[in-house]
């Protein structure tokens, strides 16, 4: 995803910080000190709002390894301001297995919750939730965030996209309907809820409520053509959509004949071949820029970013293609074993779609050429 920093690896997924979620931190920091809060209040609040996150985080696990359990890798795990999203490599194969892979996340919360009440001083009751001022100490540290569990729990329960709810919807629909048409419904069914948000929100001046319901619409219309492209690349694999007619250039090529090259031949990508096999890939903006800084003395090897991922021929498109996006141009080297087939690239497993998914709708082909 664009705009996220890597933040933690464990048992080999990747948790992502997108950069709203650093904005909001900052915001809260800045409140908190502009608020005159006391010291030892500031790292109470500091303290309880690490724990929120790690408590988002574990309910990104949740989805996650019940996702590998179930035989779909789960890749990563991203973090914005009103919760986590966690990435996996394949759509569930039907239902069942989404409906778990949902509910895992708000069961997580759920249970975190029990837990800390479970170690809480303080008891469970509605004078104790009514009494709750936001100044936090040792005796109401884990009450509150087992408020804030159950809440992110409920809160995740709503029937939107990017919502855990709004997964469960589809998968309760695709039990009558097929997958895009459960898709469609449960995202309009998301919108209006959207809207709902975003009117309560402005007559009640609670803006961050408005906000939630902008980011579930955005959410609701890259998940449903995110889900089109899954759904039309389904089955297809990387030796269907290899394309034969890419650009090369040797690695030990000087800047200055790289640079000469590349005004007869106008490609951004380049696959970078050493002893007949790649190696890399470059971007012409690499030369141009080494041209500019007069680096003479390097060669194409030393510009070329090593950064190719080895894929084979069998691997399924959909397994693939969230490496994929975000740089549409890129091309990538395809192999069988050892033998070089040739390259696939994002714009060119579009442009495939469009060719030969000829039952395709032009506006579902428009929304794909979207998703970016
Ligand atoms: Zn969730």
């Amino acid at each position: 995803m664009k705009g996220s920093m890597k933040l933690i690896t464990i048992k080999g997924i990747i948790v992502y910080l997108h950069f709203t979620f650093l904005v909001f931190l900052a915001w809260m920091i800045g409140v908190f000190i502009f608020s005159g809060m006391q010291w030892m209040q500031l790292v109470w609040s500091l303290l309880f709002l690490l724990a929120v996150f790690a408590c988002i985080v574990l309910h990104e696990y949740g989805h996650a390894l019940v996702a590998s359990d179930l035989g779909i890798n789960a890749k990563k795990i991203t973090l914005y301001p009103i919760g986590g999203i966690a990435s996996i490599e394949k759509l569930p194969e039907n239902s069942r297995q989404e409906l778990l892979i949902s509910i895992a996340g708000p069961f997580v919360s759920f249970c975190l919750a029990a837990l800390l009440l479970l170690f809480s001083p303080q008891k469970l009751s509605f004078q104790s939730f009514t009494e709750m001022d936001g100044t936090l100490n040792a005796t109401n540290f884990l009450y509150t965030l087992a408020i804030v569990n159950i809440s992110l729990g409920v809160f995740n329960l709503i029937p939107a996209f990017p919502m855990d709810g709004g997964r469960i919807l589809r998968a309760l629909l695709a039990l009558r309907y097929n997958y895009i048409k459960a898709t469609a419904i449960a995202a309009s069914v998301g919108k209006v809820i959207a809207l709902l948000l975003i009117v309560a929100g402005l007559l009640s001046l609670n803006f961050v409520l408005a906000l939630v319901g902008v980011f579930i619409i955005v959410f609701a219309r890259s998940e449903e053509s995110y889900l089109q492209l899954k759904t039309l690349v389904k089955g297809l694999r990387l030796k269907d959509v290899l394309l034969y007619d890419y650009n090369n250039i040797e690695a030990d090529l000087g800047v200055r004949e790289a640079a000469n090259m590349l005004q007869s031949d106008q490609g951004k990508y380049f696959i970078v071949m050493h002893d007949g096999l790649p190696v890399g890939t470059l971007n012409r903006m690499e030369v141009m820029k080494a041209v500019s800084g007069q680096e003479y003395d390097k060669t194409v090897g030393d510009l070329m970013k090593e950064n190719l991922i080895h894929l084979e021929g069998e691997m399924l498109v959909e397994e693939v293609l969230d490496q994929f996006s975000g740089n549409e141009e890129r091309i990538y080297p395809v192999f069988d074993k050892e033998r070089f087939l040739g390259v696939v690239s994002f714009q060119h497993i579009i442009e495939y779609l469009l060719i030969n998914k000829a039952s395709l709708e032009y506006n579902k082909a428009r929304s794909l050429a979207e998703l970016v």
